[in-house]
């Protein structure tokens, strides 16, 4: 393991990194695992996780995304080397996570964080129904500060339903959450114009405002046998980032204390989103989603809107369409003005049983406690007036 880069380039980190607020971080598998031995690298690891103990002590928000499950489970179930059948991975995963898992668990807390595993399919990113179920999940699970780490549930995912890379998983995870940021640690310390291993004039690329076909074109393949994902994912995972207004970085994590070298402003690759994650969802919501249905509001609810409040179920007076739980749905004043569009936490049949009650006998009629948001603000976009 080399130590920490120390280049010559070396200089402040970007405001993008400084002012985060919450970040994603991707670890990927060879940064995790040893190559030969298939073992955990604990000293990379743990410098990682103090990383995270210091970002945290900041107050910023922290996900990880780790792989690893696979190159971890398939050293001890004694896998052959090379590229494994389908079961084989989903075997190796069911054995490594665990491994995975506890070493999170047990070095965070020598510094007194709490970590929680959450494990993904890619329904569970591309249907906004679950997509609400896991960001809640770990919305709240920052709120309370624990840590998740976050994998892909490959033991179940087959290979027509999976990411396969958690490149693009972490980006999809960035989105949900409305990251600031997301870091991709990888095996290389970001973008050149042609992959530096094969190309002796390979230029590092500090900087990508725009992905264009250029830089799509620059991406070759980083991948290994040990890391699903080469630079050609990562470029994926910068148009997914940068969509939802995340702005993306790609380093080496082949150093002790990576996040703490961005810090340092080691050498790295920028993407650049156009716009912050709130008014990125806002467009999403206002202008690409086809709406499939209308809750019609009450004044009392009109104005807290126009306050920046969410929607409670006590201040919709009729509810119209066919939608389900994470649809888009029109929010109309009582003489039927559109006041701005957002996604229903309820699905219609739900949400005209609670209509105009109070929060407190939601549960009482619905046999479940889905909360007294029919719309939360975060999931909101008003008309401008
Ligand atoms: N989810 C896979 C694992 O934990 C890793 C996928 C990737 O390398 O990006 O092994």
């Amino acid at each position: 393991m080399s130590q920490r880069a120390a280049t010559a380039e070396a200089s402040v980190a970007r405001p993008e990194w400084t002012r985060a607020r919450r970040i994603v971080v991707k670890i990927g598998s060879a940064l995790l695992a040893d190559r030969e031995t298939g073992t955990l690298k604990r000293e990379w690891l743990a410098s990682l996780v103090d990383d995270v103990t210091e970002l945290a002590k900041q107050g910023k928000d922290v996900v990880l995304v780790s792989s690893g499950s696979i190159a971890l489970g398939r050293h001890k179930l004694g896998l052959p080397k090379g590229p494994l059948e389908l079961e084989q991975s989903q075997a190796a995963a069911a054995v490594g996570q665990i491994s995975l898992a506890h070493a999170y668990q047990e070095l965070a807390a020598r510094s007194g964080l709490t970590v929680a595993q959450i494990l993904l399919t890619l329904g569970d990113t591309e249907q906004r129904q679950r997509y609400l179920n896991a960001r809640h999940t770990i919305e709240t699970l920052l709120e309370l500060r624990a840590i998740p780490v976050v994998n892909e549930n490959d033991t179940v995912a087959t290979a027509e339903i999976k990411y396969g890379d958690n490149d693009r998983l972490s980006a999809r995870v960035a989105g949900m959450v409305s990251a600031d940021c997301l870091v991709l640690l990888s095996d290389i310390d970001g973008l050149y114009t042609a992959p530096p291993n094969e190309d002796p004039d390979a230029r590092h690329i500090p900087l990508v405002t725009e992905i264009t076909p250029e830089i799509a074109a620059m991406a070759g393949d980083a991948g290994t046998e040990l890391s699903k994902g080469g630079m050609k994912t990562k470029i994926e995972a910068g148009r997914i980032a940068t969509a939802a207004g995340t702005n993306m970085v790609i380093t080496t994590g082949k150093v002790l204390n990576p996040l703490r070298a961005i810090s340092e402003g080691c050498k790295v690759t920028w993407f650049l989103a156009k716009q912050d994650p709130v008014t990125a969802k806002k467009r999403w919501i206002s202008g690409q989603l086809e709406p499939r249905g209308t809750l019609f509001v009450d004044a009392g609810a009109e104005k807290a809107l126009v306050a920046g409040k969410s929607l409670l179920v006590a201040g919709v007076t009729r509810v119209d369409g066919a939608f389900e739980r994470g649809d888009a749905v029109v929010i109309r004043s009582q003489d039927g003005r559109e006041l701005g569009r957002g996604l229903s936490a309820y699905p219609k049949s739900d949400a005209e049983r609670i209509l105009g009650r109070k929060s407190s006998q939601i549960a009482d009629i619905l046999g479940y406690e889905g909360g007294p948001e029919l719309i939360h603000r975060n999931d909101m976009a008003l008309n401008r007036k």
